[in-house]
């Protein structure tokens, strides 16, 4: 029996602390601090129907009862998703380890030295295992990895508008290439047989080459020299999709001439999970880095000389470039980069070939068997993948074998695929044979079938991937990774726009339950029942919460979901005839995905202006309207805006941009300001997308992995995104993500957290976050001035505080303060979004009094370091702010010469006495100095430098 509610759990302040936190701001209650807040023109709606909140273990029953009604059996259907084998020690301490879950993006450098180290790790791997020498920090999945790779040739070459895709192509990345191409009026060609012969005949600005094939067919070295040889010599890029595990044994596509491969890292030891998470991946050759999509860290110095990682090449991305950045991309799949590279790091080199030939051999000896029983293998050369042709007898085969617990790929009636993953025992291997009609004991390993395409070049040399090897190394590499980052398990992270919440244990159990961890994404839909029923509830109840007609959850991030729904946009103007309807408006104030995301859906982005009270201009916006009026196509805003405050003018917005024929998009991001108090389906929106991983709890992961699902009103719901390997009815327009579902493995968590908070409590969370914002815009405005508010003097969600007059009383900048925050043991507010100069707070509903007062508190110490600055106490280039952070190196450094203590430099809040986090033994140390950012920038190095390259 529990005896508490789960919403009681889930959100911080006691009753107590809320009246009082009440008190201070000036309201009764609640619901009067909603009433001072929201505009009555979009509140005052009829009470959600969600059913009664479960209990944390009713709701953990539940879920084990819909995992145990999916049939994962033994996936071997392939086509990119394969069994593989995650290290309990990385499953563990890694995927359900909050230090390493709970840690946001690493924008702050200084506090994200572990996980930056573990991507630069896994950068080094793809670089190695691809030959090619500068590797992303992660794309969403192979798919979309394949599509930005298209986009990045096409910036990069001028050779007409084709982009030519090998015919082995896996299926779901033909259809999310042609989605993203249709838009950007670029021209997909599959050839339809022989790659060369179809190269002769095209002018393609890149083509695409799978290898291995979606088939199994591995392709010798020199046909993909040759390849690489026609493309080039008419000016086209080569872009490789490739297998990590293929290319610890195969020529990588860096030695035969590709210039960027990619691909998926999910059979690095990362779970199945109904098709993701998974991190992509990335790698081009020299001179292409700029042009690269997503994330990239690099190797700088702090300011003591020591390395130290950090985001290299920001001002590609579309937080600075907006419409001109390489890639929408935001929230990625770090937490499943990280697992892939700590499987790299656990194997090593040596390792990851035993299990490399440990698949071939199997694939082989299955081969040798089925050919000496009469059956046919169509390919002489394979890695993992045996296509077999019984005419006419293919669905009875895999019908056998799925009778028996295994899962093969029906290719057509007359030919089956069979992938062998790292998971495969002998007893799936008799099972397959059995199906085939094959008596006698399987073989383990069979003759090589790889060909002429072996791989002699060595990866993975850089010692961290031989020095962990043991289970206790291992272990303590990880503890130590995690130790050197500040994530919610150690304290606040009051980041605005990115609503840092608790992630409940009971909401993060399910994701490893058997059942919804191992099963293959394109399983008949008889053997995920019990997804289908999650997705089913959950997309209802989405739907409800919004007040859309329909949600999909296919999106696998907010800037997938900003995608999806500009496309449903421009297929309804299509259907009508108005292919004329491309400019998007958008707000000066909006999220940099926003405008990176109308480019990539093929409008044109024309920026509305602000007032000075931040909102929206709605003169501005008139003239826009009527300028563009027969071109409008859409108006992106967020709401409440992202400059914190709930516009009053939204519904009049709404009606100007319909009455010019243009659809309403609201940018769902900040939804935990409305659940439950109001619906943007129902205040004049046609469409929005969400962030699971901000409102609906999932782990940001340390920059990933998110879902972003789109509701759209009645009227758009035949273009939302479909999938070819899985038809839902009435979703006409094609995949934004490779999976149906997108990141399924992690819905349970947004399952749970509705299904245990209920309607009642999802409107209680909404009313406490805006109250711990208002709180601490209370406490912090005559210190700090609240640059935005909205009616009687409220913020929503989240407050902007503006550093610009100090900065110019004092020198000391936004950056000045975050890191003197570090020294306080916080994680930074945002800095500088949406306004050059603030800090954006969002202490969200999850934080208690004591956590927030003790922010506020540091905040104000700050205030007063920052006037010891002004008067002339402190000299203005040597101050605990602009030193900070300070490092255990430097205050126990034999010689101390600044005007400060090296008490205060440390602990500034004292030593003893506090709240947990503020002080003494709970001390967070940051493991380097304040870091250079434009040295990285001008000698990046992306991958592992050899351990003696930085001494000091
Ligand atoms: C986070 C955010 C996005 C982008 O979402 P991702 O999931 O990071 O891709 C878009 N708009 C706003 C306002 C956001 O805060």
């Amino acid at each position: 029996m529990d005896t508490e509610t789960f919403a009681a759990r889930h959100i911080g302040p006691r009753a107590d602390e809320r009246d009082r936190m009440l008190a201070l701001v000036g309201a009764a209650d609640l619901d009067d601090l909603v009433a001072q807040s929201l505009p009555s023109t979009i509140t005052g709606e009829a009470q959600l129907e969600l059913p009664d909140p479960l209990s944390e273990s009713e709701a953990l029953t539940r879920l084990r009862s819909l995992a145990a009604e999916n049939n994962p059996g033994r996936a071997m259907i392939g086509l990119g998703y394969h069994g593989t084998i995650t290290p309990a020690v990385i499953r563990r301490n890694v995927l359900e380890d909050p230090a390493w879950y709970t840690a946001y993006t690493p924008y702050q450098p200084e506090i994200s030295q572990g996980r930056l180290e573990a991507l630069l790790n896994f950068q080094t791997m793809i670089a190695d295992l691809t030959a090619l020498p500068i590797a992303g920090a992660s794309l969403l999945d192979e798919a979309t990895a394949v599509a930005e790779a298209m986009t990045l040739a096409r910036r990069t070459t001028k050779t007409g508008n084709v982009l030519l895709l090998d015919a082995d192509t896996l299926p779901q990345t033909v259809a999310v290439v042609r989605t993203r191409a249709e838009a950007l009026n670029l021209d997909v060609r599959v050839a339809d047989g022989d790659l060369l012969d179809a190269i002769a005949s095209h002018q393609p600005f890149a083509v695409v080459v799978q290898t291995p094939g979606a088939s199994g067919r591995l392709a010798a070295t020199q046909e993909l020299q040759a390849i690489a040889d026609a493309a080039h010599a008419k000016g086209a890029a080569v872009i490789a999709a490739c297998d990590l595990l293929a290319l610890t044994l195969v020529t990588p596509p860096g030695e035969w001439g590709a210039d960027i491969a990619v691909g998926s890292s999910q059979r690095f030891g990362v779970p199945l999970f109904y098709g993701g998470p998974h991190a992509g991946f990335i790698a081009v050759r020299a001179k292409l880095e700029r042009s690269l999509p997503g994330r990239l860290v690099g190797v700088s110095k702090d300011a003591d000389g020591v390395q130290a990682y950090r985001l290299a090449l920001q001002t590609r991305e579309q937080h600075i470039r907006r419409e001109k950045a390489t890639s929408n991309i935001c929230t990625a799949q770090v937490l499943l980069a990280v697992a892939a590279s700590m499987y790299a790091v656990y194997h090593g080199p040596q390792g990851l070939v035993r299990i490399a030939n440990a698949v071939h051999g199997a694939a082989s000896a299955l081969a040798e068997d089925l050919t000496a029983a009469g059956v046919e293998v169509v390919h002489e050369q394979f890695f993992d993948t045996v296509l077999a042709r019984v005419p006419g007898r293919a669905a009875e085969v895999v019908q056998a074998a799925r009778a028996a617990g295994v899962h093969l790929r029906l290719v057509d009636a007359d030919q089956v695929g069979i992938s062998i993953g790292q998971d495969a025992t002998v007893e799936d291997l008799a099972a397959v044979r059995a199906a085939f009609g094959v008596a006698g004991d399987p073989a383990w390993r069979g003759p090589s079938r790889l060909g002429e395409s072996s791989r002699t070049s060595a990866y993975l040399t850089h010692p961290v991937f031989s020095t962990h090897h043991s289970e206790t190394a291992m272990l303590r590499y990880l503890r130590a990774l995690s130790d050197r980052d500040f994530a919610l398990d150690r304290g606040m992270i009051p980041l605005g726009s990115c609503t840092m919440k608790l992630n409940a244990t009971t909401e993060m159990e399910p994701i490893s339950y058997p059942g919804f961890a191992d099963l293959h994404p394109f399983v008949p839909g008889a053997d995920a029942a019990g997804y289908a029923i999650l997705i089913a509830e959950l997309e209802g109840w989405l739907a409800e919460l919004t007040g859309y007609a329909k949600v999909s959850i296919q999106p696998n991030a907010g800037s997938q979901g900003e995608l999806a729904g500009l496309l449903a946009v421009r297929g309804y103007h299509r259907s009508r005839g108005d292919e004329q309807r491309t400019v998007c408006l958008i707000p000066s104030s909006a999220h940099g995905t926003n405008a990176a995301s109308a480019v990539m859906a093929g409008m044109k982005v024309v920026v509305v202006k602000a007032t000075d009270d931040g909102s929206v201009d709605l003169d501005d916006l008139r003239a826009k309207i009527a300028t563009h009026r027969d071109q409008l196509a859409a108006i992106m805003v967020t709401y409440p805006s992202t400059h914190g405050v709930f516009e009053e003018g939204i519904t009049e917005l709404c009606g100007l941009v319909h009455d010019a024929g243009g659809q309403v998009y609201v940018d769902g991001a900040n939804l935990n300001a409305l659940l439950g108090l109001a619906r943007p389906g129902r205040f004049g929106a046609d469409v929005s997308h969400l962030n699971l991983h901000k409102t609906f709890c999932i782990p940001h992961g340390g920059g990933g992995p998110g879902v972003g699902p789109i509701g759209v009103g009645a009227h758009l719901v035949p273009y939302l995104p479909g999938h070819p390997l899985a038809e839902v009815e009435g979703r006409g327009n094609g995949p934004v993500s490779a999976a149906p579902y997108g990141s399924a493995g992690i819905l349970a968590i947004s399952w749970a957290y509705i299904a245990m908070m209920g309607a009642d409590g999802l409107r209680s969370a909404t009313q406490h976050a805006l109250l711990a914002a208002n709180y601490v815009a209370a406490r912090l405005t005559e210190h700090y001035p609240v640059l935005y508010t909205g009616r009687n003097g409220r913020v929503a969600h989240e407050c902007i505080l503006d550093l610009r007059p100090l900065t110019k009383a004092s020198g000391i900048t936004v950056d000045d303060v975050a890191k003197r925050l570090i020294d306080y043991g916080f994680h930074a507010p945002t800095m500088s979004f949406p306004v050059a100069g603030t800090l954006m707070v969002e202490p969200t509903e999850s934080e208690n009094l004591a956590e927030l007062d003790r922010f506020c508190d540091a905040m104000i110490a700050i205030r007063g370091e920052i006037a010891a600055v002004e008067t002339g106490d402190w000299p203005g280039a040597d101050n605990p702010l602009v030193n900070a952070p300070h490092t255990q190196a430097r205050v126990t450094a034999e010689e101390w010469h600044h005007p400060y203590s090296r008490r205060l430099a440390a602990f500034p809040s004292g030593l003893h006495a506090g709240p947990i986090g503020a002080t003494g033994a709970d001390k967070y140390w940051p493991p380097v100095a304040r870091i250079d950012g434009a040295f990285g920038d001008r000698n990046l190095i992306c991958t592992c430098p050899p351990p003696e390259a930085f001494e000091a």
